[in-house]
């Protein structure tokens, strides 16, 4: 049977204020009536809780942007996949690249890999390269982006790990990669685990695309990308435009 795709609406530094997420999260709830897909919402931490009450009643599930390394303790500013996993947070992002910028390292994506797993969240591991060149090398980085996980994760665990895959020049630029791009990466990133484990493993790993995701161009990436859904994030912060991408994939 064909997995429902999974949309994840990324809402990054937004919006304002807890009223207008609350709102936000309502608007969501009732322009996505209706649809099969899977989809879940990540507000800033702040704002998880309110936002947590407000979907409780409805399909939507909620997603964090990050995570800790650590388990509990002196590590000001952090919060615990256990502290996240007790507000009923389902997903976890881990690895966006606005974070990387930010010194994270494939071996801390490791560590909160690890966390959300110990904790029953799904870790979202966003893989994508800067810039793509003629010669391929682009495909070296992703490569060695999900090869730190191949390393440390085995059966078991890959297959509760979905992986998004967000080339950095798409992401916020209004640069969508090509529907030949996100297909040629599919199957690339499937190969790399089809070495690593076999087919059928690989095949159960869900692969996301995102990068300029928008009501426009999500039919024909979805039909034709072979993705397994989208991680959007603009068009998240518009309800209409992030409803009208989830039923483009049905
Ligand atoms: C993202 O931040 O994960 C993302 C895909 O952003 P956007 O859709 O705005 O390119």
């Amino acid at each position: 049977m064909k997995k429902a795709p999974l949309i994840i609406g990324n809402w990054k530094l937004n919006p304002v204020s807890q009223k207008a997420a609350v709102t936000l999260a309502q608007a969501t709830i009732k322009a996505c009536r209706g649809t099969n897909a899977s989809i879940a919402i990540a507000p800033p931490f702040v704002y998880l809780s309110d936002v947590s009450k407000k979907i409780s009643r409805s399909k939507i599930l909620l997603a964090a942007q990050d995570v800790s390394t650590e388990p509990l303790g002196a590590f000001t500013g952090e919060i615990a996949a256990s502290q996240l996993r007790d507000l009923k947070i389902s997903y976890v992002i881990i690895g966006h690249s606005e974070r990387r910028a930010r010194g994270e390292t494939d071996s801390d994506v490791v560590q909160k890999v690890t966390q959300a797993l110990k904790n029953k969240l799904t870790p979202v591991v966003c893989v994508g390269e800067k810039e793509r060149d003629a010669k391929g090398d682009f495909y070296t980085t992703v490569a060695k982006q999900i090869k730190a996980l191949t390393a440390v994760f085995g059966t078991t665990d890959i297959k509760k790990i979905v992986i998004a895959y967000e080339p950095i020049w798409a992401i916020g630029t209004g640069k969508t990669a090509t529907v030949e791009d996100v297909k040629e990466m599919q199957l690339f990133i499937y190969s790399v685990l089809t070495k690593v484990f076999d087919r059928k493993v690989a095949n159960s790993v869900k692969l996301l695309y995102g990068g300029s995701v928008k009501p426009h161009n999500a039919k024909v990436l979805h039909a034709d990308g072979g993705m397994g859904g989208f991680l959007v994030g603009g068009a998240s912060l518009n309800a209409t435009d992030f409803a009208a991408i989830v039923k483009a994939t049905e």
